[in-house]
């Protein structure tokens, strides 16, 4: 018990160092001082819609906020996507709050508004701006349940380099990227085709239960992964990880990201789950990177290890020799690009980076 209590202890404070080195803030929130934590959330208000409690008794909430990104001369907006269940029902037309927290402390956390959900489960609450460069703390109250979700917004200078690393087959060892490839091998690269597996349609709710059985919480890093991350931030490029994994997996991609110790970075999730498809991913991917290099950040390379980021990083026109992939598709080449440059493992890309 003694043993026990002193591991959860350290591993306690080594999570909170790992989170903070020269100022890095965590890239979860400190629970000490989230919302819940600094005594800032609410008592369950109820719901205003009858037809809400059929939704929230299909399972627990799978709210994601969206992390933000802006620069010092633009307004953010806070949006979010809030949902309950395996399957993600939408939960429509009740009230969410808005938070932001502009420092570490509990006294820091701002109350942004209030607004209804659409009819996809989104709102969207324009900040108070424009910020300056820093990394604030989001949230999002479901004011009928009290049920929260947490993100971040990354205020980045004008001209930030930035690095994209994609997460499963990347960084961790498994790839849901590889299911992806069985699927698309057996029944062909078209949308339509990735649905239709084996002649009977594959849903939406049987690509969810794919995908919940390939994507583990505990996942295997790939070994030192988290030390090129880390080579990146400390030399002031900024990385931004990009993943075909859909919203519904927001909170527990950003505790193993933490976990690892990855350096903060803007997260961008699949907001369509469409959009994980294999025959959508690299359009996805390829869109996310085209926001960024034409708001001005310049990419300084991009980490991933599917065709999909091979195709997806050569047409938003990051170069083949900053392309770097690891795992089976290493040094494989998109149709009508330069091949990709190959990693043999992270240690030894570290010494020649
Ligand atoms: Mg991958």
């Amino acid at each position: 018990m003694v043993t026990l209590f002193r591991s959860v202890v350290l591993s306690s404070l080594l999570l909170v160092a790992l989170g903070c080195p020269g100022g890095q803030p965590p890239i979860t929130p400190v629970p000490e001082t989230d919302l819940a934590g600094c005594g800032l959330l609410g008592e369950p208000a109820g719901w205003d819609r009858t037809r809400t409690e059929a939704i929230v008794r299909l399972g627990e909430p799978v709210h994601s906020v969206i992390d933000a990104v802006a620069t010092p001369d633009e307004t953010p907006t806070l949006r979010a996507k809030l949902s309950y269940g395996p399957t993600s029902a939408d939960l429509e037309g009740e009230r969410v709050e808005g938070w932001i927290q502009m420092g570490d402390q509990c006294a820091d956390w701002t109350r942004i508004g209030e607004t209804l959900t659409d009819d996809d489960g989104r709102i969207a609450l324009e900040l108070e701006g424009p910020l300056p460069v820093g990394i604030y703390s989001l949230a999002v109250v479901a004011l009928g349940d009290a049920s929260t979700a947490f993100g971040f917004l990354h205020v980045l200078e004008a001209d930030q380099p930035i690095v994209i690393f994609d997460i499963d087959g990347t960084l961790t060892t498994s790839d849901v990227e590889l299911i992806d490839g069985i699927v698309v091998h057996h029944v062909g690269a078209t949308s339509d085709e990735v649905f239709e597996l084996a002649g009977s349609p594959l849903t939406r709710a049987q690509w969810l239960t794919i995908l919940d059985r390939t994507l583990e919480p505990d996942a295997t890093m790939h070994a030192g992964a988290d030390e090129v991350v880390r080579w990146y931030a400390e030399r002031g490029i900024q990385p931004v990880y990009i993943t075909g994994r859909p919203y519904l997996y927001d909170g527990m991609t950003r505790e193993w990201l933490a976990e690892r110790g990855m350096p903060a970075g803007p997260l961008v999730l699949v907001q369509a789950i469409e959009e994980a498809l294999p025959a959508y991913v690299d359009d996805y991917k390829e869109r996310s990177l085209g926001e960024l290099s034409g708001r001005g950040f310049s990419i300084e390379a991009a980490y991933g290890n599917a065709h999909t980021d091979i195709c997806a990083y050569a047409r938003a026109g990051v170069a083949a020799d900053r392309t770097f992939i690891i795992g089976p598709n290493a040094g494989d080449a998109c149709d009508g690009y330069e091949a990709s440059t190959a990693i043999a493992s992270y240690p030894a890309h570290l010494l020649e980076l």
